[in-house]
Order: structure tokens, then C-alpha cells, then sequence
């Protein structure tokens, strides 16, 4: 029996897979180095030159964490690999929509932003997750959260009988 070949596409798809998974860990050894350890895997930044007040500013260049931005030929240049899709350069940047990051959580959902307000609006609505979770992991229901702080129900009427 002759098996079936592989098709072109299924060629291309797995081409393409390993070359990701390659930058992948290119990009994972490049940020070891300079002591990352957490970042969003997955991601885009772009910056829009039309907008950029370039060298009057540089504000983006100074805050980038990982110095994946760089000033070069008249314009902010980006060395991808290096960008950890934080969002400081956004939150810098003194033009609106100017750059634009969009990057994958863990979960596989995509968050993107181009203002400060949008980068701090995220940031309040993932501290407000990570509180949640954290009280939860600490008292699963009400009742264990009664068990360990019960209802003080002696102070209160000592209050109201003063
Ligand atoms: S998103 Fe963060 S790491 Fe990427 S260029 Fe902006 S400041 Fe640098
Ligand atoms: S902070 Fe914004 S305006 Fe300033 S250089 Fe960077 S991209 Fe351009």
C-alpha cells in the first residue's frame, strides 16, 4: 500500500511552525540574557512615523525596559525580538495612537492598546483579576471567610445598648 504524500500546504504550515518555534527560543535565550524572565510570548509593535515627533522626544527609546527601540535613519527603529510588549513606550509616547502593541495572554486572549489611558485602564482591570484570585484561593466561599473572621455580633450590640 502507498501511503499518502504530504501536501504542499501541510509542507508550508510545518515550515512555518518551525521557524516560529525557532524565533521562539531564539527570542526566549536573547531575553535570559539581559534577565527577563516573564513576557508575552506573542505579540506585535508597531510605530507610526507619520505621527512620531522623533527627535524632539525619544521618550519611548528612554523608558523600553529591554532597549528594543532605537533611534536610527529618522525614525524610532525596533528590534522586535527584544520587545517584551510591556506597554511602558505607550504609556510614554506624547501622541495618541502613535505606537501600537498588541499582545496574546497566556489564555490566548489578545489585548491591544495605542493610549496611556487604554495601558492603565488594563493594568486596573488585571490587578482587580489578580486581587480576585488571590482572595478566592484564600477563602473559597463565604463560609470559610466567615469561619476565620465570624460576625462579631457581641460588639455590635454592646454599641447600640451604649
Ligand atoms: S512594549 Fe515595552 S519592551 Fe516593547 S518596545 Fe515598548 S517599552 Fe519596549
Ligand atoms: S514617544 Fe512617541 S512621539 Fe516620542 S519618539 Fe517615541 S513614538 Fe515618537
Amino acid at each position: 500500500m502507498v501511503e499518502d504524500e504530504p501536501s504542499s500546504d501541510g509542507i508550508f504550515d510545518l515550515l512555518q511552525e518551525t521557524d516560529r518555534k525557532r524565533r521562539k527560543s531564539q527570542r526566549a535565550e536573547l531575553l535570559e540574557t539581559m534577565k527577563v524572565k516573564e513576557f508575552f510570548d506573542e505579540g506585535e509593535i508597531a510605530i507610526n512615523a507619520r505621527t512620531c515627533q522623533g527627535l524632539e522626544c525619544e521618550l519611548c527609546i528612554k523608558v523600553c525596559p529591554t532597549n528594543a527601540l532605537y533611534w536610527h535613519d529618522g525614525k524610532v527603529g525596533i528590534i522586535h525580538n527584544l520587545c517584551v510588549y510591556c506597554g511602558a513606550c505607550v504609556v510614554a509616547c506624547i501622541v495618541d495612537d502613535c505606537i501600537e502593541v498588541k499582545r496574546v495572554r497566556k489564555d490566548g486572549r489578545v489585548e491591544r492598546f495605542s493610549k496611556p489611558v487604554e495601558v492603565v485602564k488594563l493594568f486596573c482591570t488585571i490587578n482587580s483579576e489578580q486581587r480576585r484570585k488571590r482572595l478566592e484561593s484564600i477563602f473559597p466561599s463565604s463560609e470559610t471567610y466567615l469561619t476565620r473572621f465570624p460576625f462579631q455580633e457581641k460588639k455590635t450590640e454592646r454599641k447600640s445598648e451604649e
